[in-house]
């Protein structure tokens, strides 16, 4: 494996297989003969401008947190303070809500939708014009490598704004009925995985529909809905449109209580999406949940391993497996496993684990201190019930936080790597003999958000996605995602649908 500069050792604990003794002599001497090692080639930060203190986006204006209070955000690729940042209170609420509720009844509901529909698509091509300053704000503040930053979250964000400006103007033909109504003030609820994507999945379709929000990043990542809040300021977006509260879970949990909240969405834990659910119900708030996943990417005797193997490093090492429909479980057929588990490792040998900010970095660093620390427990909990532990040969940077490449084979279904979610670059693979047990094992799980399915057979993927347990089932493919395609799921991974015009539905009141 390629790696950042620095010192420290992979994690190896005891019994892990590292991959040194029968990996690197074989990858060495590929290596020496075929392989170039790359130049650096970092992105500039020059493009972006880090103000030191960032205050809340309450009503079209950067104002201070009630209490004064600021939090630090730092970059996870060096523990280096990033700025400072408002933390919201139950008071700032109270204002965000109040902004919210006036730009509804006084200039965005009575607005007509043509001209709702322009302000989405200034947002959109604003986004696109400030595309690199966004990626290097998410990758710096994320961790994140700037490639996916750069061709995945941001084009994707921009996506999400044409998509549903799109709309704005269609819902009476749209079959929600003949006179679709907004629902009123929506309080958005959003994880540190993909800051400014889950913000632009949040906000294009509520305000498309003519709802107001009140969007509460997350703690570690507050940077990039600031900026997308300094970019609703340069669209002439109407106050109080969009309010942006950064603070902690304490700040989510007003926001989602709150009396004049009347649609809350909220993207992450499965724990803390039940909390939401307790504190709605009864309370005529409507509610849709996209929580964890713990996916099975499920590989047939006659898929194309090549392609397979890479959607399977996509699947699970994309994001730093930061990613709610990773795909976690590797279901392998048992007459293919070895051959592909060795092709995964060679795989693995290439990618480049780094800084963020390198355009040849493939991995990474682990969004904070707290998820090293849970991905660090659950890696050794697999140890310890008997799984086998591997990861290229790695050197990871001596500040940070980091985690290489992991993967655990010989995992039986009652291992917790195999039932919880883990969200981090560690792959649990296990075996199949029939289609079957194929699906009995991909559905024994309680979540429900995706799957992947790799095989030669069409008839063999249909019979298999009619029967997967699960909201998204990627076939020959994984980690697809479009803005016109409903996304979501159900059981332990939550619903309602976000994305198409399911995910309309979602902000009317039809
Ligand atoms: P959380 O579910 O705690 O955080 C998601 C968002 O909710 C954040 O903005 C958080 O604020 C906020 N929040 C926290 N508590 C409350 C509350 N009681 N009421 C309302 N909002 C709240 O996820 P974590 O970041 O703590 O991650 C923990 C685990 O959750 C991960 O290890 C991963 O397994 C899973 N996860 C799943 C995601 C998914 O997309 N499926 C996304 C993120 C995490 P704050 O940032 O201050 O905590």
């Amino acid at each position: 494996m390629e790696a950042g500069k620095g010192t420290q050792g992979a994690e190896d604990g005891p019994g892990v297989v590292t991959g040194r003794d029968t990996l690197s002599a074989e990858v060495a001497g590929h290596d020496a003969g075929t392989r170039w090692d790359y130049a650096p080639a970092p992105e500039s930060r020059d493009i972006v401008r880090i103000a030191p203190e960032y205050g809340l986006f309450v009503n079209g204006e950067f104002t201070p947190a009630a209490s004064g209070r600021l939090f630090p955000t730092v970059n996870p690729a060096t523990e280096e303070p990033l700025a400072q940042v408002a933390e919201a209170g139950p008071a700032d609420v109270d204002r965000g809500v109040a902004a919210a509720r006036a730009a509804y009844e006084q200039a965005w509901r009575p607005m007509p939708p043509a001209e709702r529909a322009k302000y989405l698509y200034r947002i959109a091509r604003i986004l696109q014009e400030r595309a690199r300053e966004f990626a290097v704000l998410e990758s710096l503040d994320n961790g994140k490598p700037i490639k996916e930053s750069r061709d995945v979250d941001v084009p994707l964000a921009a996506a999400h704004f044409f998509y549903h400006a799109g709309w704005a103007d269609k819902l009476e033909h749209a079959g929600f009925g003949p006179s679709p109504r907004p629902i009123g003030v929506a309080g958005q609820v959003i994880p540190w995985n993909f800051p400014l994507l889950m913000a632009a999945w949040k906000l294009a379709p509520a305000l498309a529909a003519g709802n107001t929000c009140v969007l509460k990043p997350a703690e570690t990542t507050p940077l990039t809905a600031l900026l997308l809040a300094e970019v609703c300021q340069q669209a002439g977006l109407p106050p109080g449109v969009v309010n942006v509260l950064t603070g902690d879970g304490e700040a989510g949990a007003a926001l989602v209580a709150h009396p004049g909240v009347d649609k809350v969405a909220f993207t992450g834990s499965t724990e803390v999406g039940k909390q939401i659910q307790r504190t709605v119900a009864g309370t005529g708030k409507r509610l849709t949940l996209e929580l964890g996943g713990k996916a099975a990417n499920v590989v047939f005797d006659d898929a194309p391993i090549e392609a397979a193997v890479e959607g399977i490093v996509n699947g699970i090492f994309f994001n730093q497996g930061h990613v709610c429909c990773a795909g976690s479980r590797l279901l392998v057929q048992e007459s293919v496993a070895d051959a592909v588990t060795e092709r995964l490792r060679d795989r693995l040998g290439t990618l480049r684990l780094g800084d963020p900010l390198d355009k040849n970095t493939d991995i990474g660093a682990i969004n904070s201190r707290q998820q090293l620390d849970k991905i660090r427990d659950l890696s050794q909990a697999g140890e310890a019930e008997g799984a086998q532990r591997w990861s290229p040969p790695c050197e990871l940077p001596e500040r940070g936080f980091w985690f290489p490449p992991t993967v655990f084979t010989g995992v039986s279904q009652s291992h917790r790597i195999a039932r919880e979610e883990i969200f981090g670059p560690v792959l649990s693979v296990l075996t199949f003999r029939t289609p079957e047990e194929a699906l009995t094992k991909a559905n024994n799980t309680p979540y429900g958000l995706s799957a992947g399915v790799w095989t030669d057979k069409g008839s063999r993927i249909l019979w298999l996605a009619q029967r997967l347990r699960a909201g998204v089932v990627w076939a020959n493919t994984y980690n697809r995602f479009d803005p016109a395609s409903p996304f979501g799921g159900y059981r332990e991974s939550g619903f309602g649908r976000e994305g198409g015009r399911h995910g309309l539905a979602a902000y009317l009141d039809a």
